[in-house]
C-alpha cells in the first residue's frame, strides 16, 4: 500500500521503516530539513536497536523516501500517519500545534481520492473528530488560494477521507521489537471502509509474518470509537506509571522497616493477577511519554470537573523518587558541596539516546545547586558526543575515567554493560567507594566483595 508518515522521531521514523520493511510503498515527511537530508544519505537521526539496518535495506529497496515535501507525501499516501510530537504545556495539557499544523497541511494538499488519516500522535481525547475539522480548514484555505488565483474554483474532486486514531504503544530501546511483535492493535473509528484498510496495511504484523515467534496467535485487532482508543493510550500509560510508583512507594516503607523491595516485588509479581513487569523500585519514571501523558489525563479528567486523585499521587510519588538518590547521598556523603557525583547512564532508559524528561536531568540539577561537581558516563551519550543540553556535567568516555575521583557513584540508567564492569579497579579510583544503586540493578554481593559501601532503593 501506498503510506506517508508525517514526523520522523521515534514514532514516525520506526512506522515508516517497519512498514517499508514489510512491502509497503512508504514517503516520510519531516519539516526539519537536516533530519531529512541525514535520512536520505541512509543515517538514521536517532539510535533504535536494528533501526539504522533495517532503514538501509528499505532504501535500496527503493520502498521508502525521506522528504520536507508534505504535498508530495499527502499525493502518494493512501494512508496518511500524523506522528508529530505532543509535547506538555506548562500547565500539563499536550501542545497539539504541531498536530494542527500537519492536520491543516494535509488538507490544503487533498485533491481527490480517498484517504485515512491516522493519528498515530498520543492526541488528548476528542482530537479525531478535531483532527477532521482542521483537514476541512485546510481543504477551504486550498479552495479560497485557488478562488484568489483566478484559477479552476473548484478542486478537481471533493476531497474523500476518514479518521482513524490508532495509537502506537512502542518502547524506546525496542520500538522495533515491538512494531513487529505488538501485543495488539487499537483502531479506533467509525468507517469500515478505513478500518478495512488499517487491517490490509497491517495484516503482515497481524499474521505474526515478521514476529520473533511465528508460532503465537494472530495479533488481536481491537475496533474502537475514536474516543475509547485515544482513551486507551491514555489510561495504558498512566496505569503502567502508577504501578511503578505503587513498588517505589513499597521500596520507601521496606527502605523504614528493613524489608527487601525486589524480593516483595518477586512475590507480588508471581501472582499472575498482578504481574512481575514494571514492578522495578528506583529513581523513578521519566522520558518522553509517561510524565506527559499522565499530566494529560489529569489535565483532561480536570477540564470535566473530575479530579484524578489516584494520577495525582502518581505523580507526586515520582516526583519525590527522583529525588531519592540525593537523599541516600546525602545520607552517606553528609555535606555535598565539594565532592563529586559520577552518574552511571543519563539516558531515561537503557538502549535508547533520548534524554527528555529523564531523571538524570533532576539530579544533575540539585547536585549542582548543592555545590557538588557532577561526571557522568553513559554508553551511547558518551559515544555519539551528543550533549543533549547537558551542561553542569563532565561526560567522560568511560567507566573507569568516571570512577576516577569520584566520591560516590550512582546507577541511573541500568544499561546491560553496567553489569560487567571493572568494580574492583574503579573503586580504587575513587576517593570514596559507594554506589548508590538507583535501579537495584547491580549484583549487591559482587559489589560489596569489589570494595564498594553499597546503597539500593527500598532494601
Ligand atoms: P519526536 O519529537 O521524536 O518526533 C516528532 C517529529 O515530528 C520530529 O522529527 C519533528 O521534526 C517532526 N515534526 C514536527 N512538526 C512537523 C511538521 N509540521 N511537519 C513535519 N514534521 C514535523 O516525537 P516522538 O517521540 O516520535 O512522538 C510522536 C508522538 O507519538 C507523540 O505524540 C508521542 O506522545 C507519541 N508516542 C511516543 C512514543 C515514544 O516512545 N517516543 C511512544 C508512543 C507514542
Amino acid at each position: 500500500m501506498r503510506v506517508c508518515v508525517i514526523g520522523t522521531g521515534y514514532v514516525g521514523l520506526v512506522t515508516g521503516v517497519c512498514l517499508a520493511h514489510i512491502g509497503h510503498q512508504v514517503i516520510c515527511v519531516d519539516n526539519n530539513e537536516e533530519k531529512v537530508k541525514l535520512m536520505q544519505s541512509g543515517q538514521s537521526p536517532i539510535f533504535e536497536p536494528g533501526l539504522s539496518e533495517l532503514m538501509q535495506n528499505a532504501i535500496q529497496n527503493g520502498n521508502i523516501e525521506f522528504t520536507t515535501d508534505l504535498g508530495a507525501g499527502v499525493q502518494h499516501g493512501e494512508i496518511l500517519f500524523i506522528a508529530v510530537g505532543t509535547p506538555p504545556l506548562p500547565n500539563g495539557e499536550s501542545d497539539t500545534r504541531y498536530v494542527e499544523a500537519v492536520a491543516r497541511g494535509i488538507g490544503s494538499h487533498l485533491n481527490g481520492g480517498y484517504k485515512v488519516i491516522v493519528n498515530k500522535s498520543t492526541v488528548p481525547i476528542g482530537s479525531g473528530d478535531w483532527v477532521r475539522m482542521i483537514v476541512l480548514d485546510g481543504v477551504a484555505e486550498q479552495q479560497a488560494a485557488l478562488v484568489g488565483s483566478g484559477g479552476t474554483t473548484v478542486l478537481d474532486s471533493k476531497p474523500d477521507f476518514d479518521v482513524v486514531s490508532n495509537p502506537e504503544f512502542l518502547r524506546e530501546g525496542s520500538a522495533v521489537y515491538d512494531t513487529f511483535n505488538p501485543d495488539r492493535i487499537v483502531l479506533g473509528g467509525n468507517s469500515p471502509r478505513a478500518a478495512a484498510m488499517m487491517k490490509e496495511l497491517y495484516a503482515p504484523i497481524v499474521s505474526r509474518e515478521f514476529a520473533e515467534d511465528k508460532s503465537l496467535p494472530t495479533v488481536p485487532v481491537l475496533v474502537t470509537d475514536l474516543s475509547s482508543a485515544e482513551m486507551i493510550k491514555y489510561a495504558a500509560n498512566a496505569f503502567l506509571a502508577t504501578k511503578i510508583s505503587f513498588i517505589n512507594e513499597v521500596a520507601n516503607i521496606c527502605d523504614r522497616v528493613g524489608a527487601d523491595v525486589t524480593q516483595v516485588a518477586k512475590g507480588i509479581g508471581l501472582d499472575s493477577r498482578i504481574g512481575g513487569k514494571f514492578l522495578n523500585a528506583g529513581i523513578g519514571w521519566g522520558g518522553s511519554c509517561f510524565p506527559k501523558d499522565v499530566s494529560a489525563l489529569i489535565h483532561t479528567a480536570d477540564d470535566y470537573g473530575y479530579e484524578a486523585q489516584l494520577l495525582k499521587a502518581a505523580v507526586s510519588v515520582n516526583q519525590r523518587q527522583r529525588l531519592i538518590a540525593l537523599e541516600k547521598l546525602q545520607q552517606v556523603l553528609k555535606i555535598l558541596k565539594g565532592k563529586t557525583v559520577g552518574l552511571l547512564g543519563l539516558t531515561f532508559k537503557p538502549d535508547t539516546d533520548d534524554m527528555r524528561d529523564a531523571p538524570a536531568l533532576d539530579l544533575i540539577e540539585n547536585l549542582t545547586r548543592l555545590g557538588a561537581k557532577v561526571k557522568a558516563y553513559d554508553p551511547l551519550v558518551s559515544q555519539s558526543g551528543m550533549r543533549h543540553g547537558l551542561s553542569n556535567v563532565l561526560v567522560e568516555t568511560d567507566a573507569e575515567r568516571l570512577a576516577d575521583g569520584c566520591d560516590a557513584l550512582v546507577v541511573v540508567t541500568e544499561w546491560k554493560q553496567f553489569a560487567n564492569l571493572d568494580y574492583s579497579k574503579m573503586a580504587e579510583l575513587m576517593n570514596n567507594p559507594v554506589i548508590i544503586d538507583g535501579r537495584n540493578f547491580l549484583d549487591q554481593t559482587a559489589i560489596e566483595k569489589a570494595g564498594f559501601r553499597y546503597v539500593g532503593v527500598g532494601r
